[in-house]
Formats: C-alpha cells, structure tokens, sequence
C-alpha cells in the first residue's frame, strides 16, 4: 500500500486485532488495554476515518493545536494530553483534556491543584517517567519517582492514576516498560501508558493499559 492508498479505519482495526493477540498472548484480558490514536500534527482527513470507526480516545501533545482540531468535535470523545505541559497553558488545558499524563514537576503540580481548585472539577492524572535518563526529555527521574507520587497525593491532594514513559529511541523499549511497571508497581498505581506504534505489542507485555499510537494508525505525520 502507498501513502496515497493508506486506510485509517483498516489500520486501527489492524492495531486492535494485534492489541488483544498481545494481551490474549500475555494471559491478559484485552480489555484491559485501551488505544489511545495519536492525532497530533494529521490533517482532518485523516483523523475523520477513525473518529467514524468508533475511535473516542484521541491524544494530542500540544494544548493550542488540540484546541483547534477538535473544536466542533469534542463531544463523547476522551482525550488526553501526552506531550509537556507549560504552567501558563495549565487552565486551558484543564478546559480542553480529560487526562494528562504529563505531570513532572511540582511546579506544575502546584499550578494544577491551584486550577482543579478554581474550576471545581479535576482531569485524571499520569505521571510522566523519564525512565532513560535522558537530559532533552521530560519526565520525574525513576529514583525520585516515588517521592514525587507521595508529594502529589500529600502535598496536592492529586491522585494519578498511573505512570506513563516515552523510552529512548536508540534502546530496546523492554526494559523501559519493564522498570515503569514496577515503579508503578510499588507505588500502589494501575494505570500505564506506554508502547507506541513501533512497540505497542511489547508494551502490552509488560503490563501497558494504554497504548498511544499515531504513525501506524493514521500515516506518516506531516512535519512541522
Ligand atoms: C507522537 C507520540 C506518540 C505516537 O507516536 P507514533 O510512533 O507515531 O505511534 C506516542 N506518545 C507520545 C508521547 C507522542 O508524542
């Protein structure tokens, strides 16, 4: 298949089948394993197949383009935040996503708390883990992994559900997945949002809740 032939619908019922043999393959109930379609940076076109396939739960890395996007479509739909969140962008996105799972820092905890207080209504909640180590990438470093949880609950009455990492490109994602597992683990969380389109499957093996998957599900992205 070109690029001009992709087809969305085919692709996430592809992705779908694929998810529950992994999770069928791994003793889990499919269930358990949500898709979250990547949507950021594809044009309307490509967004509309999917969104008529049934799809709801859409993720979106940036709050002003996600805004734009799905203004005369946010109805029923889940969507959630997977890319850095800036603190001065915190009310809108509380105003636009359902999740973010992009909390690191406690600046943006504070910021956070301060808005769910004002708005009366509070978005459910992933911390983000840097689990590479990687300086350019954000994300809570895995040793201060449980402390910064602690703080969120104790100190911000904020209560993620789960952790999320983006592993380094260059590694094998397995023992990325394998160590967010545990560090979630151990600090009493079920959700886990990892695996992407080049490793979702490997991702449900290790316990994965939540794949985001975008390039595999709706082409190749458009490059800004
Ligand atoms: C873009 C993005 C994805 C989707 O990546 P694909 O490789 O296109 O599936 C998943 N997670 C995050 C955080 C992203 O920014």
């Amino acid at each position: 298949m070109d690029g001009s032939e992709f087809d969305p619908a085919a692709a996430r019922a592809d992705i779908l089948r694929r998810m529950a043999d992994a999770a069928r393959q791994a003793g889990r109930d499919p269930a358990e394993v949500q898709l979250t379609a990547v949507s950021k940076q594809q044009p309307w076109p490509a967004v509309a197949p999917v969104l008529a396939a049934g799809q709801t739960v859409f993720g979106e890395n940036r709050v002003q383009e996600a805004a734009q996007r799905w203004a005369d479509h946010r109805q029923g739909l889940e969507l959630r935040l997977i890319g850095p969140l800036q603190t001065n962008k915190v009310r809108e996105a509380l105003n636009l996503f359902d999740v973010i799972e992009t909390l690191d820092r406690d600046r943006l905890a504070e910021r956070l708390a301060a808005e769910i207080q004002r708005l009366g209504r509070a978005p459910r909640v992933f911390v983000q883990v840097n689990t590479g180590e990687e300086p350019q990438k954000a994300g809570v470093r895995p040793d201060e992994t449980d402390a910064f949880v602690a703080r969120c609950r104790n100190v911000y009455d904020l209560h993620p559900e789960g952790l999320m990492c983006i592993p380094p490109e260059a590694e094998p994602p397995g023992p990325h997945f394998a160590l967010l597992a545990k560090l979630a683990g151990r600090n009493g969380l079920r959700g886990l949002s990892m695996g992407m389109s080049s490793d979702f499957e490997v991702a449900i093996r290790h316990g994965s809740t939540a794949v985001r998957v975008g390039s595999a599900l709706f082409g190749a992205r458009a490059h800004a």
